[in-house]
């Protein structure tokens, strides 16, 4: 790809964009998060996204569940919870997902998240469905706003059509290529994360460890996301920022001996929380 380049993802790539908070802000300053996910069985996803969401700073975080979800998250009472189907997303930076499933209320909700204008995180069943349809395709192409893919290996093989073995042969072309296929900044997650934009830029993270080689994590990799968007970050910072603060978290929680056997997502988006807040 012409301008093609490969950098490590380090602070000095994003940090002018961490600014203090000024004394009058209030929680309308900092944005609205939505995560849209959460079928039946799955409703835990969509809170590890939103719990990370809201520890990292946006002002209100929902949950919008596609399956008559919980009420209310007892470990974290902050969080609103509201049925996706009849959620007004106006104004919120949305997460689609997590848990999300395959129901035709999430096709139909995440043709109409990639319909709108809201900056938009697309993981995991939401990047299983437009892998499968070519409709939701066109349309995730078509859009204009802030928009951040976070594949796995195996989800990224699924949108390219190849197996997760071609994806793994050469991780940095892979992602390059979902980028400039959808015009949109990819998150290639997994040892050695890669962050690529449409124009060919490519990243390397050097934070992580195994310890995150479990369930949800990916999850509040991307409500992290959807934050920075809903706190105003353009895509490519949203994402080399929460892709480093996300590894430095898991790294700082083995330090500490949390990990990395047993580590667990839930424990993240508090340590997500101190690495961000020095960082300022
Ligand atoms: P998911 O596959 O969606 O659950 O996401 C897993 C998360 O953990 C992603 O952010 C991966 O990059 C991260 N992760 C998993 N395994 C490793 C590893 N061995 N080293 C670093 N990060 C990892
Ligand atoms: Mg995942």
């Amino acid at each position: 790809l012409p301008g093609a380049s490969v950098h490590m993802n380090e602070p000095a790539m994003f940090g002018l964009a961490f600014a203090p908070r000024l004394h009058d802000s209030h929680k309308g300053t900092f944005g609205d998060v939505a995560v849209v996910g959460g079928a039946h069985g799955m409703a835990g996803a969509p809170i590890l996204a939103a719990r990370a969401a809201l520890l990292s700073g946006a002002g209100r975080v929902f949950v919008a569940s596609v399956d008559h979800g919980p009420a209310f998250d007892s470990g974290q009472p902050e969080l609103m919870f509201r049925d996706a189907a009849s959620f007004n997303f106006a104004g919120s930076t949305i997460v689609a997902g997590p848990g999300m499933g395959d129901s035709a209320t999430a096709i139909r909700l995440l043709g109409k998240a990639l319909d709108g204008d809201n900056p938009l995180v697309l993981d995991a069943d939401a990047i299983n469905l437009i892998a499968a349809s070519p409709d939701l395709q066109a349309r995730l192409a078509a859009r204009t706003a802030h928009t951040i893919l976070t594949p796995h290996p195996l989800e990224a093989a699924r949108l390219l059509g190849v197996t997760a073995g071609v994806v793994q042969g050469d991780r940095l072309e892979a992602a390059r290529e979902i980028a400039a296929r959808f015009d949109a900044c990819v998150v290639l997650k997994g040892s050695g994360t890669v962050i690529a934009m449409a124009d060919g830029e490519a990243l390397i993270n050097p934070t992580g460890n195994p310890g995150l080689a479990s369930a949800g994590t990916g999850d509040v990799l991307a409500g992290l996301c959807g934050s920075l968007l809903a706190q105003g970050w353009p895509a490519r910072d949203a994402a080399l920022a929460a892709v480093w603060m996300h590894g430095e978290a898991a790294d700082r929680l083995v330090a500490e001996g949390c990990g990395p056997i047993g580590l667990t997502a839930s424990e993240l988006p508090a340590a997500i929380r101190r690495v961000l807040n020095r960082m300022v």
